[in-house]
């Protein structure tokens, strides 16, 4: 990871962020100082329901709109499909509504037609929809590449009914996401290492208090948000875990850095076992991970894992289906964990392999520990 070169310190975030219930129905008062000519990609399940919604409204409103369903793959191909459509229509605005991956194809498209670019999120399941990059893969959904774009979103809009209707796992593992931002906020601190802003600043004293912000509102909302969630319900705890998902962890990584638990998570990815977990899953371990390697005190780590075990992220081995993984299978993760432009390398010492390894058993026992202690 580059260290600090500069003593300039930046911040980055969207142009608004705007989240409240039923708020997809003013996208056409939001959309109205960006782009006359919005392409709206929408993801396969809500494509029927959404473009009905949607398509009556936005031309009441003035607009002429094309509307596009997302191929299910952010992969070359996909972008290059959308962006011939975009140019066809002469769209000169890009909405992309869905998961991660629908968003971040709407990201790189109005990047290729040099457009303004609305971001819904329909899940808070991660902290991707507020930053500058998307994560391509290939058209089988293997991992290729991050691009990173000159500019962040200029409008993220998050609809609560919505978010607050789609399944509670995906808000917890949001969560899960969210967790890691303090801790490797921190971990950049300590290692004085650039963000993520244009080619790399300092971080600001914002985006460190956005972090802890971001961890305390978790440990105050989280368990009520999920209770809501379950029955598909909106209440203010969920609307305060949306933003810290959303929001607050999408300014913190951008603007401080990632760290060892989501160097840890790509780690995870070396084994077909983990495919089954959400990204914010396998980086709440990852968390834990990074702060035995860090040798934080053990109140700390407790109340990471009481956390863990309150809203129902995973903390040993076994969460993971990992119980019966082989020291050999392990190590394929740590060594994973340590490829050269992996972001554990932002820890503010040398991290081998062994190490990974380490703290990994070590967080497995520490879990079981707590757990027996309940
Ligand atoms: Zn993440």
């Amino acid at each position: 990871m580059a260290k600090v070169i500069t003593r300039t310190r930046a911040l980055g975030s969207p142009g608004k962020y705007i989240q409240g219930r039923g708020e997809i129905k003013s996208l056409g008062a939001y959309l109205s100082g960006l782009g006359k000519r919005p392409l709206i990609l929408i993801d396969p399940f809500l494509y029927e329901d959404l473009r009905g919604v949607l398509l009556e409204q936005l031309k009441e409103d003035g607009f002429e709109t094309a509307f596009l369903e997302f191929s299910g793959e952010i992969s070359e191909n996909e972008i290059k499909r959308v962006t011939t459509v975009a140019k066809q229509e002469k769209c000169n605005a890009v909405v992309g509504i869905g998961g991660g991956k629908t968003i971040d194809t709407g990201k790189a498209v109005a990047n290729n037609i040099g457009s303004p670019v609305v971001v819904v999120p329909t899940a808070a399941s991660t902290d991707a929809p507020c930053s500058a990059l998307s994560v391509i893969y290939t058209d089988e959904g293997v991992y290729s590449k991050v691009i990173r774009f000159g500019r962040n979103p200029d409008l993220v809009l998050v609809d609560t009914d919505i978010v607050s209707k789609a399944p509670v796992r995906l808000l917890v593992s949001g969560m899960g996401d969210a967790l890691a931002t303090f801790f490797e906020a921190r971990a950049n601190q300590d290692s004085d290492s650039a963000n993520y802003i244009g080619t790399g600043f300092r971080r600001s004293l914002s985006g460190m208090a956005l972090s802890r912000l971001c961890y305390d509102i978790l440990l105050a909302q989280g368990v009520k948000a999920k209770a809501a969630v379950e029955r598909n319900a909106c209440t203010d705890a969920v609307e305060d875990i949306i933003e810290a998902n959303t929001l607050l962890s999408g300014l913190g990584f951008e603007n401080c850095g990632c760290a060892a638990a989501h160097g840890i998570h790509d780690g995870l990815t070396a084994l077909e076992e983990t495919h089954h977990l959400y990204h914010g899953e396998k980086v709440a371990f990852g968390t834990v991970c990074q702060l035995v390697m860090e040798n934080r005190p053990i109140e700390e780590i407790n109340e990471v894992l009481s956390f863990c075990r309150s809203v129902g992220l995973p903390t040993m081995l076994k969460d993971l289906r990992l119980e019966n993984a082989s020291k050999e299978d392990l190590m394929k993760v740590a060594k994973k964990s340590i490829a050269e432009d992996s972001t554990i390398h932002a820890e503010p010492f040398e991290v081998s392999d062994k190490m990974v390894y380490d703290a990994m058993v070590t967080a497995d026992s520490l879990a079981k520990i707590f757990a027996d202690a309940a």
